[in-house]
């Protein structure tokens, strides 16, 4: 079977790890937030989130490297195998072009562009929880997490002034993927301003349609890629 592989690309705010999380579970496949093995690092006070807990207070980029080795190291696991949903990474064309080095089969990842007006996107960053032990986002209204009970609380990163660096970083560093992407035929633009089923509803329609089309592609060529 094609492996499915996908990156979310997007603006904070835009639901990449809500859609992230369904297209992952819906598959078996793992989803893989740079973001939270990063916030998992600063907690556990590893090596790395030592050095990066500034630079995600601010809202800043960690470094390429700092990031692609902590991709590689993922990606090299063997539940990746069989595919995986990347989210919040790449986030620079540098970081585009080493995952790239990273694949075997370098057209067969998606991206996903999650498209979402800024005033929006404010709007849901302003008011946005999330689960201080497992990092989902809290569905409007709950006192405590839907998947582990835990407590909620706003990120550090979520406060306004923060937003509106991470979106003028946005559009400055990461918006610029999209062409990336685009020129190679591996982009897919969805409107993320309506309701999270209906967004989830054309993903998986789209993703049925492109994985089926490949699946039949290889068949025919009688190859099955192997490696990431
Ligand atoms: P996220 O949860 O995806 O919004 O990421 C939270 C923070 O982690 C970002 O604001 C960055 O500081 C850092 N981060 C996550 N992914 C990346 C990445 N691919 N490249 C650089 N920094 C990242």
């Amino acid at each position: 079977m094609t492996p499915i592989r996908v990156a979310f690309l997007g603006p904070p705010g835009a639901g990449k790890g809500t859609q992230a999380a369904r297209l992952a579970q819906q598959h078996g496949i793992p989803r893989i937030s740079t973001g939270d093995i990063l916030r998992h690092a600063v907690h556990a006070r590893t090596d790395i989130g030592c050095l990066a807990k500034r630079t995600l207070d601010r809202g800043e980029l960690v470094a390429d490297d700092v990031v692609m080795r902590i991709v590689s190291e993922r990606l090299s696991r063997a539940d990746a195998r069989r595919g995986f949903v990347l989210d919040g990474f790449p986030r620079t064309v540098e970081q585009a072009a080493g995952l790239e080095q990273l694949m075997v089969d370098r057209d067969g990842l998606i991206a996903i562009e999650i498209v979402v007006g800024e005033s929006e996107l404010i709007r849901r960053l302003s008011n946005r929880m999330v689960c201080r032990d497992c990092g989902n986002a809290a569905d409007a209204g709950v006192l405590t997490c839907h998947v582990c009970a835990g407590p909620l609380t706003q990120r550090t990163d979520d406060i306004e002034s923060v937003v509106l660096e991470r979106l003028a970083l946005y559009r400055r560093v990461t918006a610029p993927l999209t062409e990336f992407y685009r020129s190679r035929g591996q982009l897919y633009p969805v409107d993320g301003g309506r309701a999270c089923d209906r967004v989830e509803a054309d993903i998986n329609a789209f993703i049925q349609r492109r994985f089926a089309f490949r699946a039949a592609e290889s068949a025919s060529e009688g190859s099955e890629s192997i490696g990431v």
